[in-house]
């Protein structure tokens, strides 16, 4: 039952702390990739919409350019959904982000959103509710408030304007940061 609502309800990079946070403990199989039945064909649109979108950003966060691998694999990149999967958000390449796995969470949590960019694009806006005041705070954070987008490659459909649209009334903390001094 734990497993259905938090399926049916939130992403997949909050289901630990959720649980956490009531005290629930889910087994490792529960809470990995490969869980129940009822996930099956859900998996298998998580994988091709991963290539995709990764494909799409160049295996580059979308966010602070991080491209880490070992040998040939990318290691610390997601593909995030921009409207959540749990609320009717398509495996499609118009709503996903290629991000490192710290800018997936904050984007889940709201401390991260697009704004409109220049020519058509779109840009990094930070939320006035994040509060950090460490070197990796600012410099993985603050510091990206204001700046475009890094992808996708050309010839690839951006973010459509329905999902940005949902993230920034649904998800987003409300009001973003004014962009930050070069
Ligand atoms: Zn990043």
């Amino acid at each position: 039952m734990a497993r259905v609502l938090l399926d049916l309800n939130f992403p997949p990079s909050l289901h630990g702390e959720l649980c956490e946070a009531v005290g629930l403990e889910l087994e490792e199989a529960e809470t990995g990739p490969f869980s129940m039945p009822l996930s099956a064909a859900r998996r298998q649109r998580d994988r091709r919409m991963r290539e995709m979108v990764l494909t799409a950003y160049e295996y580059q966060c979308a966010f602070c350019g991080y491209d880490g691998r070992i040998g040939a694999v990318p290691v610390g990149l997601e593909a995030a959904h921009v409207r959540w999967w749990a609320f009717d958000g398509p495996d499609d390449v118009e709503n996903g982000l290629c991000l490192c796995s710290l800018h997936h969470k904050l984007f889940d949590k709201g401390v991260l959103g697009l704004g409109e960019g220049p020519a058509g694009g779109h840009r990094i806006l930070v939320s006035q509710s994040f509060v950090g005041h460490s070197t990796a705070a600012r410099e993985g954070v603050l510091v990206l408030a204001g700046r475009p987008l890094i992808g996708p490659q050309p010839g690839v459909r951006p973010i459509a304007t329905a999902h940005r649209s949902w993230h920034t009334s649904q998800v987003f903390h409300g009001t973003p940061r004014p962009a930050a001094s070069a």
